[in-house]
């Protein structure tokens, strides 16, 4: 067959083209398919952080937070136009639930984790300058802390990955929706919607990055592979046309559950979220509830009445929800491993690797894991270019 590809990777969200720039770094021949366009999907409905997740800390998911971490210094270094680093705010009231010392012990452990590398700094903001804090709530208020992470446009990086993925040579077509595949002994054939015709090609592995589609495109997978038991967790955002924080990003609780939430500057709005709702439908149809609204314009009231008075008129809100994919179990979602699980449908020689879950901020040691557990599928390359010294730049 004259489509042979050494990698056809599902999914033009973050991890597909992730995955997609590595392999074409290291010579290999590469197929993406994108159904809809780059980053359709939860790679531009995230909260946009380049972080390492102090709220991940609570669950002690330790290296997953130093692993980001390291990712961050990555990406500050190889994208500085399309990665910052934000000076963040954590005030902390009489009834924030968690307490002074609870919050610096978290700070000096995360600052611990970074490497003490750039941005790890911490401390506190003094008393005389919190009325410079964007109109923050004062009264009640105890101390402020703050600490650095980094923000992106996700959307924008996505974009930036696949230009440099093109740039080595791997092939995208999008749109182009994966229908279904055919397990071969020494690879896989596989099927896609494009330019109005059913087209096929061959590759030794199957990729699938479909982020919250993933159990959907591993089901079209003959003869069947495992689909692990998913939960899909809904968490919504806000974009309001009331004046955005100017020092930089802040980490309130939300006075209903203790969650964290993040009240931020973002292309020129203020935006808020996220929230936590299971979600039960296909992952085409998520979209905002009027409870999420509600709950979030409730948690900025709180801390920031000013410019929730200001964002008082719905006609000027945009509103997006995207989905988390995490392991199903027991117990609330708060508390489940935010890791990547990786599935493949052999141990030896893999003809297919599905991603489940993971962290924008991780998607570079995401796709090294990927294409290291995929090693011996693949057939030996010369390799094109070194992607920890490869600069993205925005398309
Ligand atoms: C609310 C929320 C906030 C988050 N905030 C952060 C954050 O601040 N920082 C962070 O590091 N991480 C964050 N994350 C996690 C991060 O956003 C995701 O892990 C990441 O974007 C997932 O990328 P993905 O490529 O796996 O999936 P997606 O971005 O969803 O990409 C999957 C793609 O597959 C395509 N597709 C589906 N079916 C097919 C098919 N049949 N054929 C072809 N294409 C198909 C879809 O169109 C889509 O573009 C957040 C997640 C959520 C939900």
């Amino acid at each position: 067959m004259a489509n042979a590809f050494d990698l056809a990777i599902v999914g033009g969200g973050i991890h597909g083209v992730g995955v997609a720039q590595r392999a074409a770094a290291a010579g290999h021949r590469v197929l993406l398919l994108e159904k809809s366009q780059l980053a359709a999907g939860t790679s531009s409905r995230s909260s946009k952080l380049i972080h390492g997740g102090l709220r991940y800390l609570e669950t002690g998911q330790l290296r997953l937070v130093r692993e980001s971490l390291h990712e961050r210094t990555a990406l500050l270094r190889l994208a500085p136009e399309l990665v910052r680093l934000q000076r963040f705010y954590i005030p902390v009231y009489a009834d924030t639930r968690r307490r002074p010392w609870v919050l610096a012990s978290g700070l000096a452990l995360y600052a611990g984790l970074a490497g003490f590398a750039r941005g790890a700094g911490f401390g506190r903001v003094p008393r005389r300058e919190w009325d410079t804090l964007d109109g923050l709530e004062t009264r009640g208020l105890q101390h402020v802390f703050w600490y650095h992470d980094g923000q992106t446009d996700d959307a924008a990086l996505t974009r930036a990955v696949m230009g440099s993925a093109r740039r080595l040579g791997a092939e995208a077509v999008v749109p182009g929706a994966f229908v279904g595949a055919e397990l071969r002994e020494d690879g896989v054939i596989v099927r896609y919607a494009a330019n109005g015709s059913m087209q096929e090609c061959r590759a030794r592995v199957l990729v699938n990055a479909a982020g919250p589609w993933a159990a959907h495109v591993a089901r079209e997978v003959a003869p069947a592979i495992e689909v692990p038991k998913l939960e899909l967790v809904q968490g919504t955002h806000l974009l309001l046309a009331a004046p955005p924080p100017e020092r930089g990003i802040y980490y309130v609780e939300s006075p209903r559950d203790g969650r964290a939430i993040f009240v931020m500057p973002y292309h020129g709005a203020l935006m808020i979220g996220t929230t936590e709702v299971r979600y039960r439908g296909s992952p085409d149809d998520v979209a905002p509830t009027a409870g999420e609204q509600h709950y979030l314009l409730g948690v900025l009231r709180r801390y920031f009445p000013a410019a929730a008075a200001a964002a008082s008129d719905a006609g000027r809100r945009r509103l997006f929800a995207g989905l988390r994919v995490l392991p199903g179990g027991p117990g609330h979602v708060f508390h489940r491993s935010r890791e990547t699980h990786f599935v493949v449908d052999r141990d030896r020689r893999p003809r297919v690797i599905s991603i489940y879950g993971g962290k924008l901020t991780a998607f570079r040691a995401t796709s090294a894991q990927v294409l290291q557990r995929i090693a011996a599928s693949l057939p030996a390359r010369r390799a094109v270019a070194n992607v920890d010294a490869l600069p993205l730049t925005p398309e």
